[in-house]
């Protein structure tokens, strides 16, 4: 299963990326293409796909600093985002459902348009000594020019995984879902963990239950805001889960139920690719 945001068509071209003229040429280049995001939706065209504009007719838009940003190539077709303003555009539809029903090497290329515009919405000012920072290398890089810091878009390591043990696993709901809906657990890795310890910590955190053993099966970017899923198997103790952390309910699931639950109330919720925690699930239901 290909999932979501992942098998991205984009070369990052990072070494001709710190020639301005080489992004300059690109933006110039008649096949360019931009995707326009609008607080942090995905602005559509007239015929209600994601609008695609060139660089030059993007930039006649009022877009927020830093205006264009390089994302890199899909063979000779180079590929920018940006965010317009409030009122410059038609407002934009939820990243989610307009990810859901793009292509997916679009979908890929909007995930990366998102979590980069959106760093750039929180890195105005250098956080180091407060002034200004300035765009390089396609604005995926910023330097302060005042103290030289150089700042660069940030991927959060964050753990999900299916607790299971013989044929049952542990699935839990937070308290704002809707009815029905419970799914694998998740959590932000801490400063020094390793990723199985991560895991081990989180799920220890929200149900009480103990992980014996890890296993890596696949991670997804997810741009809500940047965050990269790292999708684990975790073999757990046998034991009562209680819900605890940010959990309202966590419980045992057979298989049938787990299939039950996934094939019904979950489906309403996102498709099978959408997301490395359904990855598991179906990974875990298919190992028998
Ligand atoms: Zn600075």
């Amino acid at each position: 299963m290909k999932l979501t945001f992942t098998h991205s068509p984009l070369v990052h071209a990072g070494p001709q990326r710190t020639d301005p003229d080489f992004v300059a040429a690109c933006r110039a280049h008649p096949a360019a293409r931009t995707v326009i995001l609008c607080k942090g939706d995905v602005v559509l065209g007239e015929t209600g796909e994601p609008l695609v504009l060139h660089p030059l007719e993007a930039a006649t838009l009022r877009l927020t600093p830093p205006g264009l940003v390089f994302l890199g190539l899909e063979g000779e077709t180079p590929w920018f985002g940006a965010t317009a303003e409030p009122g410059a555009t038609p407002p934009g539809v939820d990243f989610r459902r307009a990810t859901m029903m793009a292509d997916a090497n679009l979908a890929a290329i909007l995930g990366r348009a998102r979590a980069i515009l959106n760093w750039h919405r929180r890195r105005t000012y250098c956080s180091n000594c407060g002034a200004p920072n300035e765009p390089h290398e396609g604005a995926t890089k910023l330097v302060c020019p005042s103290c030289g810091t150089e700042h660069f878009p940030r991927t959060d390591p964050s753990v999900i995984m299916l607790p299971y043990s013989g044929d049952r696993c542990v699935l839990g709901r937070q308290p704002d879902w809707p009815p029905g809906m419970y799914a694998t657990l998740a959590g932000f890795m801490e400063p020094g963990e390793t990723i199985e310890e991560a895991c081990a910590r989180e799920t220890f955190e929200e149900t009480g239950l103990k992980v014996v053993s890890a296993r890596y099966v696949a991670s997804q970017p997810w741009p809500f805001p940047s965050t990269l899923m790292i999708g684990l198997m975790a073999e757990i103790e046998p034991g009562e889960p209680v819900a605890r952390d940010d959990l309202e309910d966590a419980r045992w699931f057979t298989r049938e139920e787990t299939r039950e639950l996934y094939q019904g109330e979950m489906m309403r919720w996102a498709p099978p690719h959408y997301s490395v925690s359904r990855l598991l699930v179906e990974t875990w239901l298919n190992a028998k």
